[in-house]
């Protein structure tokens, strides 16, 4: 049996516009594949609107990565084609899987203006038209890619390629500008009535010529990079249709089983089933139910009931398919999908997701390193630990003790293949309190220790394997064997 995975997405929102988070990937790969990092997922390496500066979801040209003097510079805000490649390289020797971050849905920074016949939808209500008479607008829409000229790929996107805008250059007017004679795709998020335009110049992938394009670029970037998978970002704005038939086609070019997980951004544990459904289970979703829960949790003075942590996520209905996280870079302070959680709740919430069983826990570069543009502190001392714990501990048969509103917990009973694992969690959003646990017979008559740190105490599991666990006010204490280590 392999050690467990654990997923680390590798940038916050912030991070200064430097070009060096590449070379930082390659300088950290050995220590984060000795903590127990299997896989990391890098930011959209593409040139974007905004250049150096970019995060990189305002795509601008997918064959430039950071290679061609394109929106003022020649690397994008992470670094340059040479470094990318090179990082990748780097994370592959320490046996760290790269997932590529793709975006798909929009591009933005067009070359040159178009003029377009367009009508105008309702925003709160895309399905109707506030004025149905079509009207010439001035539209972003042509891209020529004069740096790159026709170097990997000669296809140049008109206003044809797009289902519409939001900003009309001719009366400087931000709407949602539907292009005389396109529909929305139907197969997407129902929030606003239809939610196939997200921002920018929406991608119509019901066109052949862009849908022939996209799996071309696909397989030129999997070639060129060698990658093992892909985060595809706000797949509720892409008809479900389209990624099961391009990842179908990417990975038969690359002849193996690339790995999938999707942004659907949704409190809805049965929107994000339905997803799974209509895309045939071709791809993970991230457990966006489960954050909120934690976020809530974390936000309810003590009040939040701990029984209920893992109703309605996704980990719990699709334990094969969830990408459980704590934070990213959405959630982050001053981000639009702001909902982050406080530092109290962290260890709590890293706890939930990389000491269990189920799910593919991610862990977030500002969790780790900080987030310095927020002051916000690294929490790197206690993430060792609970990283160490999962890759060297978090094994065999996990009980759940989820039955009180303030102190619950969890054991792992241990697995003869990976000698003295065996865990025990105890965790409350309010006062602390004990719990007994059962470890199992091979843990019996012996002695754990929190550690976490919190608490010095030492716990005696009894000849019946069992042992009262505890943990103090409003934090978490995670037992294992005296005498092991998670430093
Ligand atoms: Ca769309």
């Amino acid at each position: 049996m392999p050690r467990n995975d654990t997923m680390m997405q590798f940038f916050e929102w912030y991070l200064p516009s430097d070009s060096t988070l590449w070379n930082k990937a390659a300088k950290e790969a050995t220590k984060l594949a000795n903590m127990g990092i299997t896989g990391i997922w890098l930011p959209p390496a593409y040139k974007a609107a905004g250049g150096k500066n970019d995060v990189g979801y305002a795509v601008y040209d997918l064959y430039d990565l950071g290679e061609f003097n394109q929106k003022g510079s020649i690397p994008i805000k992470y670094g340059t084609k040479d470094e990318y490649l090179n990082a990748i390289q780097a994370l592959k020797q320490n046996n760290i899987k790269v997932y590529a971050d793709i975006v798909l849905n929009h591009k933005m920074g067009a070359d040159e203006l178009e003029e377009v016949l367009a009508v105008q939808d309702n925003p709160q209500n895309r399905n109707e038209m506030t004025e149905s008479e079509a009207k010439k607008i001035k539209a972003w829409t042509k891209f020529t890619f004069p740096g790159r000229g026709d170097v990997y790929s000669p296809f140049k996107w008109n206003w044809t390629h797009f289902h519409g805008v939001d900003w009309d250059d001719n009366e400087k007017k931000s709407s949602i500008f539907r292009f005389y004679g396109k529909n929305w795709n139907e197969n997407v998020d129902k929030e606003n009535g239809n939610f196939d335009y997200l921002m920018g110049a929406d991608i119509d992938l019901n066109n052949y010529d862009v849908v022939t394009e996209l799996k071309k670029w696909g397989k030129w970037y999997t070639d060129l990079t060698a990658l093992d998978g892909f985060r595809l970002d706000a797949v509720k704005h892409i008809r479900a249709d389209f990624y099961p038939e391009w990842l179908t086609e990417i990975r038969e070019h690359a002849q193996k089983k690339l790995f999938a997980v999707g942004e659907y951004w949704t409190t809805s544990v049965d929107v994000l089933k339905n997803y799974i459904e209509e895309t045939k289970e071709c791809m993970h979703l991230f457990d966006v139910p489960l954050h909120y829960n934690m976020y809530r949790a974390a936000y309810s003075n003590g009040e939040y009931d701990m029984s209920k942590i893992f109703e309605g996520s996704l980990v719990k209905e699709r334990p094969d398919l969830a990408v459980t996280f704590v934070d990213n870079h959405d959630t982050e302070p001053g981000q639009a999908l702001e909902s982050w959680i406080p530092d109290w709740f962290k260890p709590h919430a890293y706890a939930l997701t990389l000491l269990r069983k189920d799910g593919l826990p991610c862990i977030f570069y500002g969790d780790y390193y900080g987030v310095e543009d927020k002051s916000v502190t690294p929490k790197n001392e206690i993430l060792h630990k609970l990283l160490r714990a999962r890759k060297y501990f978090a094994y065999g048969e996990q009980v759940d003790y989820f039955n009180d509103d303030n102190v619950v917990g969890f054991c792992r009973k241990g697995d003869y293949e990976f000698p003295n694992s065996g865990l025990a969690v105890v965790m409350t959003d309010s006062t602390g309190g004990c719990i007994q646990m059962n470890m199992g017979k091979e843990l019996a008559d012996t002695v754990f220790y929190d550690c976490t740190g919190n608490l010095d105490e030492t716990v005696y599991v009894d000849h019946e394997g069992n042992g009262i666990f505890y943990c103090k006010d409003g934090s978490v204490s995670v037992w294992i064997k005296k005498g092991e280590h998670v430093n």
